[in-house]
């Protein structure tokens, strides 16, 4: 396969689509900001999982939490006890390790502070026993950093659902099953980030909590599995490079009766993209408890009450993101020359359309500025009257814009233009009027 993550990331900053964080003081490790193409394009991550939610079905409401919450909300969620990875370090170099990293990669790691006569070789590091590390960020609320206003960055989206399940049941005019979707930011301490945006300490989830009567957890543990599946395929990931991995039984936490995960084939080898758990009734239950507050549903038809049971598909966004540029990256033999392209589905490219004149001259511009015109707010379009055409064409490749329009000295009398596929690159003859209703068409369909 052609694709490594050096190649990602070098085109991500060559193209302006993420770069490292704070790159002029020397960048800080695993941050990362997402420039002008890199925001569109997670942005067309989050929004089709928004509408795989809310606008492709009718059972689930929409949640924007704090990210600050009350410290109580993390010791009822057992993250303050539990939330810990097992970490290691070397007492000569100081260096970090995730206990369960380490055993994943390598038997030893050449420690670098001690003397060893060939570069790459010597002794191992001197790791000490694994110990607890909570993965949380904590802050203080307030100008007095004491005890009581300790609070914590949150590390996922989800508690911030479970809290708001009496607010939602008061006004959504819902009963089980229905669903509480969120997208937002999560935070987590990690002692290993790393593979570009895969693991980060600052990133995006898509999570959502489907609530549901006991008895039928199992039914939609079963659907949301093969509902998220195939909202990757759906967007263009290649079903050879997609699987449902089922948790063996020492993986599952405690209090789950069965968590798969979608999982990629990243130049890394399988990972995690998504987990979809069947929580049973733990986190209603264990904000009931901790707040005192009932959470729970009441029929007033049958007079039925119960707490239900929850199956939740987490997601990440900047992963998901990762994985649809890995997917979609390609490099072909052209005339003899590499092409680069990614082939990103039409409604996840950061641009749709862009607008070519042939030459800076002659009309052109002015009726390549028109057609513009005619598509903005309808779709992201982009303007490039600036060098060969050759080169254009390789740079909306790179950017992975699914079209390009062309204006030539034919369209001044014809009115038409050539509109290029930018993964067949065959050029058809398009009327300038049909543009827009024909463009509109191919994104839908
Ligand atoms: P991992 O095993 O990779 O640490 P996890 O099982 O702890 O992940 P969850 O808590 O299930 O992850 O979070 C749901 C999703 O959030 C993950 O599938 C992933 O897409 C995303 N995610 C979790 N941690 C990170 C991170 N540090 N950086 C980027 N995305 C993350």
């Amino acid at each position: 396969d052609v694709v490594t993550m050096d190649k990602i990331v070098a085109l991500c900053k060559r193209r302006g689509f993420i770069f490292a964080s704070s790159e002029i003081y020397g960048g800080l490790g695993s941050t990362y900001d997402y420039g002008h193409y890199g925001v569109l394009l997670k942005t067309n991550v989050k929004n089709e999982w928004w509408r795989a939610m809310l606008q492709e079905r009718d059972d689930i409401v929409a949640l924007d939490s704090a990210i600050l919450q009350h410290p109580d909300v993390w010791k009822a969620s057992g993250h303050l006890a539990g939330f810990t990875d097992p970490m290691v370090d070397c007492r000569t170099c100081k260096a970090r390790f995730r206990a369960d990293h380490i055993a994943e990669r390598q038997p030893g790691i050449v420690c670098p502070k001690k003397p060893s006569k060939l570069p790459g070789e010597g002794p191992d590091c001197d790791l000490t026993e694994a110990r607890d590390f909570n993965l949380m960020f904590k802050t203080n609320v307030g100008p007095v950093e004491s005890t009581s206003s300790v609070a914590y960055l949150r590390p996922e989206t989800a508690q911030g659902i479970f809290i708001n399940f009496k607010n939602v049941m008061s006004f959504a005019r819902k009963k089980p099953p229905f669903g509480i979707a969120q997208v937002g930011k999560s935070f987590r301490n990690e002692i290993t980030p790393g593979n570009f945006i895969f693991r980060t300490r600052e990133f995006e989830q898509m999570e959502m909590e489907f609530f549901v009567p006991p008895s039928e957890a199992p039914h939609w543990y079963e659907t949301w599995k093969q509902e998220r599946f195939d909202w990757y395929t759906r967007l263009g990931i290649r079903p050879a490079g997609l699987r449902l991995r089922e948790h063996d039984a020492d993986e599952l936490s405690h209090y789950s009766s069965g968590t798969a995960d979608v999982e990629y084939l990243f130049p890394i080898g399988w990972s995690e993209l998504e987990g979809i758990a069947n929580r049973g009734d733990f986190d209603l239950s264990a904000h009931a408890a901790e707040s005192r507050t009932k959470l729970e549903y009441f029929d007033p038809g049958s007079g039925e009450r119960y707490v239900p049971h929850v199956i939740e598909p987490a997601a990440g966004a900047d992963r998901a993101t990762l994985a649809f540029l890995v997917d979609a990256y390609d490099e072909e033999q052209v005339d003899g020359e590499l092409r680069t392209v990614l082939k990103l589905h039409p409604r996840l490219a950061p641009v749709k359309v862009a607008v070519l004149p042939l030459v800076k001259k002659d009309g052109q511009p002015e009726v390549a500025k028109e057609i513009v015109q005619a598509l903005r707010g309808l779709m992201q379009t982009e303007y490039d009257e600036g060098g060969a055409i050759g080169k254009r064409y390789r740079r909306q490749d790179e950017i992975g814009t699914p079209w390009c329009v062309t204006v030539d000295h034919e369209t001044l009398t014809e009115r038409t233009v050539t509109l290029r596929d930018r993964d067949s690159m065959t050029q058809e003859r398009v009327a300038i009027d049909a543009l827009p209703a024909l463009l509109a068409g191919k994104l839908a369909a």
